[in-house]
């Protein structure tokens, strides 16, 4: 079965392990197809954004983020992926737990004949269990009779996962398996899962961070090349001269001075002489402002930021005239 959804449909609502509403049923995203692999991405900066997105789990007690903050301090690779829009993204029916109709049964597959000898189209039930500390989420489970190896659901009218009650549709009349669903996680934290519609809010939360991305990655090397976060918040401060951090950058840092004299195959003494009959901009450019690490830290990321945001889309203006 095909369905079609927009691009920005899938980028928010679709993702991998995201429960989805398509053709009358519930359906996990299992995976995206051969995703794109994006290159001309800041990774640094990236890296950034997502531990400051992610830290709030990582503070969390006990820590919730399944050492993925630290992961990123420790460097460890970051690959971002786009949507393939002509291959798209695969999903499977989840939760497993079907319904029929007519005698309430409930099964593991959609379709089937049933022991009531009914065969049409059995109903999905919603209900998905999730564990919030691992981030888990799983077709609940039912216990069957043991005797009779089924079970069967009554609604009691409301919409609580906490109030179906199971029995045994073999088994005389007024017993009962289970009220509400009941297990606990199977990963290393333990605990029990919680239950509820697969839509809930609480079952899986989409977040998003905003950057500003070059359209090729040679523009992300010119703006490192021009000396990078320090440059660019330096640049800022001192209005933006030049209007482009890569236009003014060339005259003032003496590291980005070196690299165009060595692209232009100047020796080492000369290069080094060049550079030391220029006035001392080092000392010129800096800027005044005493920040504390960490707020300078973010303070040149998101000037970098505005460097690359005023950047023109990586034309013509990014060609070096040799
Ligand atoms: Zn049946
Ligand atoms: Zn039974
Ligand atoms: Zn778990």
């Amino acid at each position: 079965m095909k369905e079609f959804r927009s691009g920005s449909q899938i980028l928010f609502g679709h993702l991998p392990e995201q429960t989805v509403d398509a053709g009358g049923g519930i359906w996990k995203v299992k995976r995206w197809n051969d995703p794109k692999t994006v290159n001309a991405i800041d990774t640094g900066a990236l890296r950034e954004e997502l531990i400051r997105a992610a830290y709030p789990w990582k503070e969390a007690n006990p820590s919730q983020d399944g050492g993925f903050v630290d992961d990123l301090l420790a460097h460890r690779p970051v690959r971002v992926h786009a949507l393939n829009r002509e291959e798209g993204v695969y999903c499977e029916p989840f939760p497993r737990l079907f319904m029929c109709q007519r005698c309430k049964r409930l099964h593991d597959d959609a379709m089937g004949k049933c022991k009531c000898g009914a065969t049409a189209r059995r109903g999905q039930l919603p209900f998905v269990g999730y564990h919030d500390a691992c981030g888990a989420i799983k077709t609940p489970y039912v216990a069957k009779c043991p005797q009779h190896k089924q079970r069967a659901v009554r609604f009691p009218g409301t919409a609580s996962a906490a109030e179906l009650v199971f029995y045994c549709p073999e088994c005389p009349p007024g017993t009962f398996l289970n009220r509400g669903f009941g297990a606990s996680c199977d990963c290393a934290l333990g605990g029990a899962l919680s239950f509820t519609v697969h839509r809930s809010g609480n079952v899986f939360k989409p977040r998003g961070i905003s950057m500003i991305n070059p359209p090729r990655r040679e523009i992300l090397i010119r703006i490192e090349q021009a000396g990078g976060g320090e440059r660019a918040l330096e640049w800022m401060l001192e209005g933006m001269i030049g209007r482009r951090l890569t236009e003014s950058a060339a005259a003032q840092n003496p590291a980005s001075i070196r690299k165009l004299l060595e692209d232009r195959g100047f020796d080492e003494t000369t290069i080094s002489a060049m550079i030391s009959a220029m006035p001392d901009t080092a000392e010129a450019g800096k800027s005044t402002l005493e920040l504390a690490p960490e707020l300078r830290a973010d303070a040149e990321r998101e000037a970098k930021q505005v460097a690359l945001g005023v950047l023109p889309g990586g034309t013509a203006h990014g060609k070096c005239p040799r």
